[in-house]
């Protein structure tokens, strides 16, 4: 078996945004992609067959929970990650380093890696690339994602040029220990909001041969124009060849102006935590369904959804179940979101295909523009995203 390979099937005439296709040793992706986020080897209230139901062909693993939790060794000695959790298609793991910065206890960095302690049970742990590498091949993802150091926003001028230092010397110990098999290890662009340094990370990044490219550091504090300012920056300066994933970010509406950027791969914990919150994404906005205006409201979610969750039951009903704290109505406002996110990928698909991207992103935009979001929330303040990548 050889290493995923990635092709561009077509290019939208108007905007960046490409239909591709990644093929890994455990199917074909279809690209744009989202991938749900399965962080301890689950995605949140679903099974993995509801959740390739839903058309999805690649989740997001995390290395630091499943390495704290069960151990990445008892889940290599049970067959790696795709037997272990019963999910027959591609997995992406990232690197743990994100969590190891925002989540871990009395962290302590240092140019080979980082000490902390784990949110668990306390135990002192290192991280270093190797280690990162290490993990990873033994969970058995498709796509492995270099070991890298992401601030959060804002940080001082020192911090994100100490981050991207540290993140070019950690890419190359990485793609050094990565074993050459049938896996594609992605490099990560850092930089902050900074973009001479992010025109720096990506020229060293790019340059050291990996399968694919991801933007990191976005989605970390700042707002959401900023990090959306970030992007349309820093995806030109990835190789159009190659697949570019855009890391832990997206609102439907980010999704579908991303991709016009050229973005082809997504992971966010929106949809599976906003489902656990009550909070559900529809045509035109989102819904808090927890609201007493719903009480006796006979319609769907979302008139427009074709889910189970809209086609069989109310927002009566759903409010009802999520009142009285039933895991059903975990299970179906679950449903409904990760629906509606694969939906929106599938017309975005489309609409590129069709050559159509830029008036299918402003149709779609302007319908949220003009609908109601219940769900308004201020922006986190730095430090306040701990672990925010965990579904
Ligand atoms: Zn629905």
């Amino acid at each position: 078996m050889s290493r995923p390979e990635f092709t561009v099937l077509a290019r939208d005439p108007g905007t960046a945004a490409r239909r591709g296709r990644l093929v890994t040793a455990h199917g074909t992706v279809e690209t744009p992609a989202f991938m749900p986020v399965g962080t301890a080897g689950s995605v949140k209230a679903m099974t993995p067959q509801e959740v390739a139901g839903l058309g999805y062909t690649m989740i997001l693993g995390n290395t630091y929970h499943l390495a704290l939790r069960p151990g990445e060794e008892v889940v290599a000695r049970l067959g790696g990650l795709h037997r272990f959790m019963g999910w027959e298609r591609s997995i992406l793991t990232d690197s743990g380093g994100f969590q190891v910065l925002s989540l871990a206890e009395r962290r302590a960095i240092d140019d080979d890696g980082v000490d902390f302690r784990s949110h668990l049970d306390g135990r002192l742990l290192r991280m270093t690339p190797e280690r990162s590498m290490a993990i990873q091949a033994a969970l058995g993802s498709d796509v492995a994602m270099a070991f890298d150091d992401c601030p959060a926003l804002p940080s001082p001028p020192e911090r994100l040029r100490e981050a991207v230092r540290r993140t070019t010397a950690w890419a190359r110990r990485s793609r050094d220990a990565f074993a050459q098999d049938d896996r594609a290890l992605f490099g990560i662009v850092q930089g902050g909001d900074d973009r001479a340094l992010r025109e720096e990370s990506a020229a060293a990044i790019t340059a050291m041969g990996f399968e694919g490219h991801a933007i990191g550091g976005v989605s970390v504090g700042e707002s959401a124009a900023l990090s959306r300012e970030v992007v349309a920056a820093t995806a030109p300066l990835l190789p159009a060849g190659r697949p570019r994933y855009l890391m832990g970010m997206g609102t439907p509406a980010d999704l579908v102006t991303m991709i016009g950027h050229g973005i082809d791969l997504f992971d966010c914990v929106l949809p599976t935590r906003n489902a656990r919150n009550g909070s559900l994404f529809t045509s035109t906005g989102r819904i808090l369904i927890k609201r007493a205006g719903y009480r006796e409201d006979p319609r769907p979610i979302d008139p427009e959804c074709g889910c189970e969750a809209c086609r069989l039951y109310s927002r009566a009903y759903l409010r009802h179940l999520f009142v009285a704290g039933e895991i059903l109505g975990l299970r179906l406002n679950t449903l409904h979101n990760l629906y509606h996110y694969a939906r929106t990928i599938r017309e975005a698909r489309a609409a590129i295909e069709a050559g159509v991207y830029a008036a299918f992103r402003d149709a779609f935009l302007a319908r949220i523009e003009a609908g109601e979001d219940e769900d308004v929330q201020p922006a986190p303040a730095a430090g306040a995203v701990a672990g925010d990548r965990d579904g």
